[in-house]
């Protein structure tokens, strides 16, 4: 599993210069170390070797649902993917939609946010503004 960040830096929350700065530029969030250290996570025993060629892109928020962006993923079967779904679910304690990079975001989260995450969903900053740290 590839990721943008260092896996220490993910691991302790404690940002070297290269990490912090993809923060502080507003690409990544801290919604992004969260999955990212989830993955991690799910990365390791037999599912390391599925995953090793996987890069993860990014997350988006809306609701309760949290969309995240791999790449590489096309070729993994389903069951794989449903796995990861399950883990990252139970670790964020939300909602979670693995996709393949090059889906529209902004067309699936419509397609799948609950009428509970809607109102946020419509708030100032649509279609979509990462999660600020
Ligand atoms: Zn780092």
């Amino acid at each position: 599993m590839k990721i943008p960040f260092c896996t220490f830096c993910v691991k302790t929350r404690v940002f070297c210069s290269k990490c912090q700065s993809l923060l502080d530029s507003g690409e990544y969030s801290m919604l992004d170390v969260d999955v990212s250290d989830a993955l991690l996570n799910i990365a390791t025993g037999k599912m390391e070797e599925v995953l090793k060629n996987v890069e993860y892109v990014k997350s988006y928020e809306v609701g309760d649902l949290v969309i995240v962006v791999l790449k590489g993923i096309k070729a993994l079967p389903r069951t794989i993917i449903q796995q990861m779904e399950h883990d990252l679910e139970r670790t964020l304690n939300k909602r979670v939609k693995v996709v393949e990079k090059g889906v529209n975001v902004n067309e699936l989260a419509t397609q799948l946010a609950s009428p509970a995450g809607y109102s946020q969903y419509q708030r100032p900053g649509f279609p979509m503004v990462p999660r600020r740290p």
